[in-house]
């Protein structure tokens, strides 16, 4: 339902919990955030209001991390429960995925990984989809994003989303298709949302992801290019700031 995202010199929390609350006119049953903080790849989330992950955030102790992945939930497949909410993990808890959206053929790939040893912690689509992507990223030698290209050509559904991997740790990995996704461009920061709403008060300069790209936010630098493997130069949108 809800995204937001952060990458930069801030502390990454802070700015994804105030977005999540501004996206909670959208409504949602249960809210979840991953950091990479002291503890490595982390992921604190929570059925009910984005105020009871903030007191699970806070009985887990102070977290620092300049950058992180949140997200609303509004459940398609899988009742409202801790377990079903996002980010969900990898099976090595190596990679971390929100996700708006369905995928329509979840069953078919669930079949598949479970043939192949997988297991499932959750009813979602979700966990199907980050343990797809895996399976193509640990078995090829290739990038993550480039897993993931290849898993969007065996995807059918709508889906906004993001990624986090533990071994690239100022790299986030976004793409989509059907479901509206926004980059914020800061001064050595990026930001990403469902809708703006959660950008404008740091940036006005945002770019539109279109269905079929995937975005890749490495070392300070936006590049994205299409699942045909097509670099696309972005353009930049300069939103009226109305404060
Ligand atoms: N289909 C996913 C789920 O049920 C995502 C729902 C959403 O867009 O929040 O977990």
């Amino acid at each position: 339902c809800g995204i937001v995202a952060y990458v930069g010199q801030q502390e990454a929390l802070p700015i994804i919990i105030k977005g999540l609350k501004r996206l909670e006119y959208r409504g949602y049953d249960s809210a979840g955030v991953a950091l990479m903080d002291q503890h490595g790849l982390s992921v604190y989330k929570k059925k009910g209001k984005v105020s009871e992950l903030e007191a699970h955030l806070k009985e887990r102790g102070e977290v620092f991390s300049k950058v992180g992945i949140g997200h609303t939930r509004w459940a398609t497949h899988g009742e409202p429960n801790d377990t079903n909410a996002h980010p969900h993990y990898s099976s090595t808890e190596k990679l971390a995925i929100i996700h708006n959206g369905i995928i329509e053929n979840y069953e078919v790939l669930k079949k598949d990984l479970i043939s192949k040893g997988y297991t499932f912690e959750s009813d979602t689509d979700t966990e199907v989809f980050v343990k797809f992507i895996e399976d193509i990223y640990v078995n090829n030698p290739i990038s993550l994003e480039e897993a993931l290209r290849l898993a969007l050509h065996k995807v059918v559904g709508a889906y906004a989303i993001v990624l986090m991997n533990k071994e690239e740790p100022n790299t986030l990995i976004a793409a989509r298709k059907g479901s509206p996704l926004v980059i914020g461009v800061g001064e050595d920061e990026y930001f990403l949302a469902s809708d703006a709403t959660p950008i404008i008060e740091y940036t006005n300069k945002v770019v539109y992801l279109d269905d079929y790209e995937i975005a890749v936010i490495r070392d300070n630098r936006l590049q994205v290019k299409t699942i045909e493997n097509v670099e696309t130069n972005p353009y930049i949108n300069k939103l009226e700031m109305e404060l």
